[in-house]
């Protein structure tokens, strides 16, 4: 009696839930299929990290033993999605049953969900995660507003990470105060730990120059690890050389330094190289063995225990509906600029630079600088979430989407941020060194030498105070618009909506 197992290109590990019972005589299906490459214009990057990975998988699991039925992107027949193949595979292998872990996706797993194999089909919960979707939604019922510090703290509690007793290590949940550090050029930046691509993903490169070329994105350095081992390795590295300073410069941005001291390891724990769990546990250790201080592993941990798990935890709770979600009415198409990175704003260019070249930026140049900007210039969220999924290595939908309507574009109208993460150019000078080498003045609030950040905040809260105006976090910047007249108001809306018009939108 053979079981079909199939196995998708973000679930690369011997402990996905489709593998754990895995017998002689089963055949493992894994399919390069080109609905999930192009649905949206994925970076190079990207496909060719999924690819390499796959097939190195592939190999691992055919090392210990494993019938593989792999179908490669180019092979005869590939019918270009996933339930194509698994029907094909249904008539090669003739399983009395077929085994899926659930995918990190609403659209697939309604598409597996109702698909007829002639066989039965078990879908299996993804047990990668701290916890489960039940789990989550059983902590959100009844709750108004689904704030992550209260989610993270029972987590904590649960997982016992970093606490002692039943208090939190170092007396606090939360050290956020002392993670707000400005980069002195006296501290340098460790080096990025690089993986010299081998011959499968030489192979790959040439196969997405080759098939994608019109995407977005250099495809080249391609320095991201294909394998657990060269993940554990990546991690390993950030363990000894950057955690230390994460928690102190996690906000900071700087001119030609994408990661500073970020992990880079989103897309091994999305893709299944590194799982969450042995990471908390690691970094925990190195607080325990004193070779990291509390704010910095506190503060990472805060990012997969907390946020990682919330985010997964709302987009199941959410969709379909989520998706649609557009509180702040929001229209404007998506500038060219994202996808050129032609623009006379310095920090926006260095933002989209570090995105083509590494198919990654870091939390606070996608929150506080791409997602700021279309956030302030009232930008379709829709279109936002399209660039979003399609310019970072590490995004899928379960953790983009929440991120994006939610976090960044309070498209979800205030379920998962308690106010909208706009801001002033001031914010982005005190956090960086973008503004002393731009062509804007961040100090000007009008006129065309002025950083255009500082009137689109002002339009910005002009145009939303309807329903952001009694938002208590937003309460002073709405004190000073209750001191101007119509005709500053309406100025500053006029100089906004001029500079959003000039920009080009293909
Ligand atoms: P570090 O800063 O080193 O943090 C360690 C880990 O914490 C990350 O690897 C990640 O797994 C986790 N983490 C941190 N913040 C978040 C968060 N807000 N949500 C979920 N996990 C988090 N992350 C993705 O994995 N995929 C996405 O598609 C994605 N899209 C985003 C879109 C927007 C608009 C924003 C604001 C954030 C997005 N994030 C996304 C979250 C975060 O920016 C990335 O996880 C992080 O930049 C990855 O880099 P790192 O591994 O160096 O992270
Ligand atoms: Fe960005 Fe404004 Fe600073 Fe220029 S001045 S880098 S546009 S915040």
């Amino acid at each position: 009696m053979t079981t079909l197992r199939l196995v998708l290109g973000d679930q690369l590990t011997r402990e996905v839930a489709a593998l754990r019972d895995v017998a002689k005589g089963d055949v493992v299906l894994m399919a390069e299929v080109a609905d999930e490459t192009t649905y949206v214009k994925h970076h190079k990057q990207k496909i060719a990290f999924v690819l390499s990975a796959m097939r190195h998988f592939a190999e691992e699991l055919r090392g210990d033993g494993l019938t593989l039925d792999y179908i490669q992107l180019d092979a005869r027949g590939n019918t270009g999605s996933i339930a194509g193949e698994l029907r094909r595979a249904v008539k090669r292998h003739k399983p009395s049953r077929v085994v899926i872990t659930s995918p990190g996706e609403w659209r697939l797993l309604a598409e597996l969900r109702d698909l007829d194999l002639g066989v039965p089909v078990e879908i299996r919960d993804d047990g990668r995660f701290f916890a489960t979707t039940a789990r989550f939604a059983a902590w959100a019922a009844g709750r108004k507003a689904l704030r992550m510090e209260f989610f993270y703290r029972e987590m904590r509690r649960e997982t016992d990470l970093l606490m002692q007793g039943d208090e939190p290590a170092g007396g606090q949940w939360n050290f956020d105060s002392d993670n707000r550090k400005r980069l002195p050029a006296s501290v340098a930046v460790p080096q990025r730990f690089g993986v010299e691509p081998d011959a499968i993903t030489r192979e790959v490169i040439e196969l997405v120059e080759r098939r994608f070329a019109d995407h977005f994105g250099d495809l080249e350095p391609f320095e991201w690890a294909v394998t657990r081992a060269d993940a554990l390795r990546a991690f390993e590295d950030f363990l000894r050389h950057a955690l230390p300073n994460f928690g102190a410069y996690q906000d900071a941005m700087a001119s030609g330094e994408p990661f500073i001291f970020h992990a880079a390891i989103s897309p091994y724990l999305n893709a299944g190289l590194l799982t969450p769990r042995e990471v908390c546990v690691a970094a925990e250790r190195e607080y325990i063995e004193k070779r990291a201080p509390l704010n910095a592993v506190e503060g990472f941990i805060r990012q997969i225990l907390g946020w990682r798990e919330y985010v997964r935890g709302v987009y199941w709770l959410k969709m379909p509906d989520y998706a649609q979600t557009n509180a702040l009415h929001a229209t404007r198409d998506l500038p060219w600029l994202y996808w050129s990175g032609e623009t006379d704003m310095h920090c926006m260019a260095e933002a989209i630079a570090h995105t083509r070249r590494h198919a990654y930026s870091h939390h606070i140049q996608r929150l506080m600088v791409t997602g700021n900007f279309a956030l302030l210039a009232g930008i379709d969220p829709k279109q936002v979430a399209e660039w979003y999924l399609a310019v970072y290595i590490d995004a899928y939908e379960w953790v983009e989407l929440p991120n994006v309507q939610g976090m960044s574009q309070f498209a979800d109208g205030g379920l998962l941020a308690s106010k909208p993460y706009a801001s002033s150019g001031a914010y982005i000078d005190r956090m960086s060194d973008f503004c002393k080498s731009c062509v804007y003045d961040v100090k000007q609030k009008s006129g065309p030498k002025a950083c255009p950040f500082n009137y689109l905040y002002w339009a910005f809260l002009i145009r939303n105070a309807r329903q952001l105006r009694g938002n208590q976090r937003l309460a002073m910047p709405y004190r000073t618009l209750a001191g101007w007249d119509a005709a500053r108001k309406a100025a500053i809306t006029a100089e906004a909506e001029a500079f959003l018009d000039g920009l080009a939108t293909k």
